[in-house]
């Protein structure tokens, strides 16, 4: 498994400077089509599971963070804050905190639980400049996460609904991951709220875990300062792990913001927090698409989609219309002319995109491209339109494969065309 910082290089994804700093990487247009493609895979899956999206602002009042226990817990990851006209402002360390304020910005009715807000949106962490490094410790972060309102009796179904939306995302992603750990306080004070609610939303997602059979090991010492978490583990290039999803109980920030929903009883109420990340930061999301595909992403993810390849000059007005229908379709393509060199090399040149639209003169006649997939498989020459509906169907519908099982895929010795 290659390292994502050399990958993202080799790859032209991301970059750091170090006018702007370390640990606040850019991301150059392929890799910004990448983090678009997930950004936009994880609202719609949010959307399609009952979520409503917000914005909130990326700074807060000090005291908003004193309220939910960051200031006391958390202050060392925390950067210094900004005084301005009497007021400090504070970059923040987490959405939650925004959430639980757009909760009660108005009276909440039983019926509306469970409420389920999610944001992509970013955080910051004063991470030391010596640990920095590639996409996985950053001090800026795009982090997926949402906050799911309910009663205590709504927990175990709306823990299980985020495990199953991280189980979907991962095969979408192609990815798996190494373990699912139950994250538990350790020693020492930081961890907040009452024994008696730990032990209970601790019960609630080994629950959780038990009903959907997932295998699990515990981890003392790794619960967030508020509750327990299930964590959703992977490795990198190195065997490091990390978690790259979660899902928490909380019973603490639902009592310290003082949060409240009418019962059917017309008295007020707490509801719980659940906290989730379907694919944690989009960051380390990245990073690990990177190690764990080589750079051949599944299509929907692919920086560039289709390469086209015509074989000669003569073909160069018949691929430049495939690039332009390609990207009215809103398929990622680019053409790779002749004077790109042999064929051949530009196969290869193109080994990363899944699919490789190949024009030679009969094809160019006949209206026709010769499909070759990443993996080597190539397909009898077919109308450009009907190729490129199928493309766009398994990209749209986030397939990790490249191709539906049919019996129109050649072998790899198929002939090329130009060949006769
Ligand atoms: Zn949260």
């Amino acid at each position: 498994m290659p390292d994502h910082r050399k990958l993202g290089r080799e790859l032209g994804l991301f970059g750091t400077d170090p006018l702007i700093g370390a640990g606040l990487p850019y991301w150059l247009p392929d890799g910004a089509a990448v983090r678009h493609a997930l950004e936009e895979y994880v609202r719609a899956a949010e959307r399609a599971a009952g979520y409503r999206h917000v914005y909130s602002p990326v700074l807060g009042k000090r005291e908003l963070y004193e309220i939910s226990g960051h200031w006391a817990h958390y202050s060392e990851d925390m950067f210094p804050p900004m005084n301005l006209g009497g007021e400090q402002l504070v970059l923040r360390p987490s959405l939650c905190p925004h959430h639980a304020v757009i909760y009660r910005s108005r009276s909440r009715s039983h019926r509306e639980l469970p409420l389920r807000i999610a944001e992509l949106g970013p955080m910051y962490r004063s991470e030391l400049s010596g640990v920095l490094g590639g996409l996985t410790r950053v001090r800026a972060i795009q982090l997926n996460d949402a906050h799911i309102f309910c009663t205590v009796d709504q927990v175990a179904d709306e823990a299980r609904g985020a495990l199953e939306l991280i189980g979907r995302a991962y095969r979408a992603m192609d990815i798996s991951p190494v373990r699912h750990r139950l994250s538990l306080p350790g020693a020492g004070g930081k961890y907040a709220a009452a024994p008696e609610d730990w032990r209970r939303a601790t019960g609630m997602l080994r629950g959780v875990l038990e009903e959907l059979g997932l295998p699990y090991e515990e981890g003392a010492g790794e619960a967030a300062f508020y509750g327990p978490k299930i964590d959703v583990q992977v490795a990198d290039a190195a065997g490091r792990e990390s978690t790259l999803s979660t899902v928490q109980v909380d019973f603490l920030q639902p009592e310290r913001f003082r949060l409240a929903y009418v019962g059917p009883d017309g008295r007020r109420h707490r509801p719980v927090m659940v906290h989730r990340s379907v694919v944690g930061s989009v960051e380390r999301a990245v990073a690990h698409l990177l190690e764990a595909h080589g750079g051949a992403f599944p299509p929907w993810l692919a920086p560039l989609q289709v390469a086209v390849l015509p074989v000669g000059d003569a073909e160069e007005p018949q691929a430049l219309a495939l690039a332009a229908r390609c990207a009215e379709l809103g398929l990622r393509a680019e053409v790779f002319g002749a004077e790109r060199g042999s064929l051949g090399a530009r196969v290869r040149e193109a080994r990363l995109v899944p699919y490789q639209a190949v024009i030679g003169p009969r094809e160019a006649a006949a209206g026709q491209v010769a499909l070759r997939l990443r993996d080597g498989r190539r397909l009898a020459p077919r109308p450009a339109g009907e190729v490129l509906d199928r493309v766009r169907a398994l990209a749209g519908a986030h397939r990790p494969w490249l191709w539906e099982d049919g019996d129109e895929v050649a072998g790899r010795a198929g002939r090329e065309p130009g060949q006769s």
